[in-house]
């Protein structure tokens, strides 16, 4: 077997450990004698496995005891319209960064007044805007926020000013990549595919006093129904959050916590925007200060020599580099599970193919 760089933006590489652990107790997890994927949800096993998640990421992720940790479904899709539908009374401020909040806009206005409070769509999204209070509608509930835009490869440094309104974020693509301040939001969601585990499983994190009795909604579409049953209203996507829990023992156990994985993730990738910058044949498009640490485009400015990259690179073993359809040329996704040696890999093979291209 030969083993690849998977570079793709989502579903993502996940690290070698956790994917041996979910070999190791396919056939038995836990002295069941079972493989998780044929477990009741109602079953102790399964509850331990769950709550064991839950509980190793309120310690990972440092969330306050008036948080609730959920594990929904529906991707991150799903959440543009649970967002409206349970929190949009008088109106929202959007902040659009690209595509995912472009969809985000798109479900808001199905449910009520959608403000762009800023945008950067004029310039391809290659800068985060930066806004203050004035920039915000007075009337509205809340302000949105894709906090790394996954296909452009920009990233909040700093969240915007919020003044007496809620914050809701989407952390798809970032989340666990470093240490964040849990109270500064009133809800976090990702979907798991990029950064967490595989796809199938949203994660929800989201302050109690947010979550209101809403009869008037679809059941499965309340989160009240969910933070009653502790994600088990209805069955959850079981082998999803199993291998979400794997993950955060991982982040937990062997990496050592947010803060060790965010100075790899720096020294990731601070290689990689080091080399793109000193080299005379790819430049990344991205404002410096707004730069991502998981998403890298790069382009060489000419788009044959581009699909010709892309087509070596895979050769190479260094697979799903190319870009995302809407922006082109190449993009590196180095989440938490791209071992260091992959980022390296990547950059020999750059400066090979610029050689042998100049
Ligand atoms: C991938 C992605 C989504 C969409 O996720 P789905 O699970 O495919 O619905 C939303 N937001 C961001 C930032 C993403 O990267």
């Amino acid at each position: 077997m030969s083993k690849v760089y998977n570079f793709s933006a989502g579903p993502a590489c996940l690290p070698e450990w956790v994917l041996k652990r979910a070999a190791e107790e396919m056939l038995d997890a836990n002295g069941s004698g079972m493989s998780v994927m044929e477990m009741s949800h109602r079953s102790s096993d399964f509850e331990n496995i769950l709550n064991g998640a839950k509980d190793r990421l309120r310690r990972l992720m440092n969330i306050p005891e008036d948080y609730e940790i959920l594990f929904l479904q529906g991707g991150g899709s799903l959440q543009f319209d649970m967002i409206p539908m349970n929190f949009l009374k008088n109106g929202a401020d959007v902040i659009n960064t690209g595509q995912w909040t472009k969809k985000a806009i798109k479900e808001h206005e199905k449910f009520g007044k959608t403000h762009i409070a800023a945008s950067s769509a004029e310039d391809n999204f290659t800068y985060i805007p930066k806004i203050t209070n004035e920039d915000l509608d007075p009337d509205t509930d809340y302000v949105y926020i894709c906090e790394n835009n996954t296909i452009y490869g920009t990233k909040y440094k700093e969240l915007p000013p919020h003044d007496g309104k809620r914050l809701i974020a989407d952390l798809s693509s970032c989340i666990l990549s470093e240490p964040v301040d849990v109270t500064k939001y009133d809800m976090i969601f990702a979907g798991a595919q990029k950064n967490i585990g595989p796809a199938g499983v949203t994660l929800v994190i989201i302050k109690k006093d947010m979550i209101e009795d809403r009869p008037d909604l679809p059941t499965m579409l309340s989160y009240k129904t969910h933070a009653d049953a502790n994600s088990l209203y209805n069955t959850p996507p079981c082998y999803g959050i199993y291998m979400c829990g794997l993950m955060f023992e991982y982040l937990e156990d062997v990496i050592g916590g947010l803060e060790n994985m965010q100075k790899i993730n720096e020294r990731k990738a601070k290689k990689l925007y080091d080399y793109i910058d000193s080299s005379k044949l790819y430049s990344n498009p991205v404002a410096v200060e707004d730069r991502s640490l998981m998403n890298v485009p790069f382009v060489t400015g000419n788009k044959e020599l581009d699909a010709k990259f892309v087509k070596e690179a895979k050769e190479a073993g260094l697979v799903n580099v190319k870009g995302h359809r809407t922006v082109g040329g190449m993009r590196a996704s180095i989440y938490n599970s791209m071992p260091e040696e992959g980022v390296d890999a990547l950059i020999d093979f750059m400066k090979k193919f610029e050689e042998e291209n100049a």
